[in-house]
C-alpha cells in the first residue's frame, strides 16, 4: 500500500492529521520539491529516503514506488495542495493499477481554498456568484477549445486561474473581452500561507501592472469576481425569518 498525500498550500500545519501521520511513518518519500514546503516533511524518520520529483520523470517515480513497495517499505507521494487539481496524479494511479500496486489518496487543502482564507473572502456570495470556475490559461498543456478563458468569462462567475501568472496581462484583457466589466475586482495571491506570501488587489484594468510592480512571476493564483467586493445579499440559511430543517423562522411583523 502506498499513499498519495495532499500537502496543503504551504503552511506545514495545513495538512490533514492523516497525511502528517503517514509522512512521519514513511520509509520512502517522493515530493514535488518545486512547490511543497520542505517543512511538511520535518517530522519524517531520520532514516527515510527522500526523492524530489522535480528531477524525476513519470517512469522514475513509478520505479521508485515499485521497488520500494516490493520490499515492503512504506511509500508516500506528496503533492502540493490537493492532488486532484493539476496534480498529474491520474497517470500515476493508472500505472500503479497496471502493476497491481494498491494505493490510497489522502486529500489536502488546495491553494485556491488557502487563497480565500488569506483574502478573508467567500467565493459564493448570494446574488453575486454561486459558481466557482477553476481553470488555467493554455501553456505547454493545451486547454480544450470549449474551455477557453474567453468562453468561460461570459458567466461572470467567481473565477480562479491557476498556473497562469506569467500571462497576467493577456489574462485580464481576455476576461474583459469575454464579458467581465473592466471594473470587476481581482486579486493575485503569491505563495498563500507561506512566510513570504504576497497579496495584490485591484481590478481587471490595473491588476497586471500591480503584479509586475510586485515582481510576482510564479506560484500565484489569480481570483476574479464580485465576491471580492462588498455588495451581496445575506444568506437564507441564517435569515431569522427563514425556516430550515433545523430551525423555525420567526414570523415577520407587518
Ligand atoms: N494541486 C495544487 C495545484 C498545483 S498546480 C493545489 O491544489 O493547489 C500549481 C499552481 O497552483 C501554481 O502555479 C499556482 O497557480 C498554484 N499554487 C500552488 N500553491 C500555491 C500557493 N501556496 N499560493 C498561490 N498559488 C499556489
Amino acid at each position: 500500500m502506498m499513499y498519495f498525500i495532499g500537502a496543503g498550500p504551504g503552511d506545514p500545519e495545513l495538512i490533514t492529521v492523516k497525511g502528517r501521520r503517514l509522512i512521519n511513518e514513511a520509509d520512502v518519500i517522493i515530493f514535488a520539491g518545486s512547490l511543497v514546503n520542505p517543512d511538511v516533511l520535518s517530522g519524517s524518520k531520520p532514516s527515510a529516503v527522500i526523492h524530489d520529483s522535480a528531477y524525476m520523470n513519470l517512469d522514475e517515480v513509478i520505479d521508485v514506488i515499485k521497488e520500494s513497495t516490493d520490499k515492503g517499505l512504506r511509500v508516500v507521494r506528496v503533492h502540493t495542495g490537493d492532488p486532484a487539481i493539476y496534480g498529474a496524479i491520474r497517470e500515476q494511479m493508472d500505472r500503479l493499477d497496471k502493476l497491481g500496486i494498491e494505493y490510497e489518496v489522502v486529500p489536502g487543502v488546495s491553494s485556491f481554498l488557502a487563497t480565500a482564507a488569506v483574502l478573508k473572502k467567500e467565493y459564493t456570495l448570494p446574488d453575486v456568484s454561486q459558481t466557482i470556475i477553476l481553470t488555467r490559461m493554455e501553456g505547454r498543456t493545451p486547454v480544450p477549445p470549449k474551455e477557453k478563458l474567453i468562453e468561460l468569462a461570459r458567466h461572470n462567475s467567481t473565477m480562479i486561474i491557476f498556473l497562469s501568472i506569467g500571462f497576467i496581462e493577456e489574462l485580464c484583457s481576455t476576461l474583459i473581452e469575454g464579458g467581465y466589466d473592466p471594473n470587476t475586482p481581482a486579486a493575485v495571491v503569491y505563495k498563500a500561507t507561506w512566510p513570504d506570501q504576497k497579496i495584490v488587489i485591484g481590478d481587471l484594468t490595473d491588476l497586471a501592472q500591480k503584479v509586475k510592480d510586485a515582481k510576482i512571476e510564479k506560484t500565484a493564483l489569480t481570483v476574479v469576481g464580485g465576491f471580492l467586493g462588498d455588495e451581496y445579499s445575506l444568506s437564507k440559511l441564517y435569515d431569522k425569518y427563514f425556516t430550515t430543517g433545523y430551525r423555525k423562522g420567526a414570523v415577520k411583523e407587518e
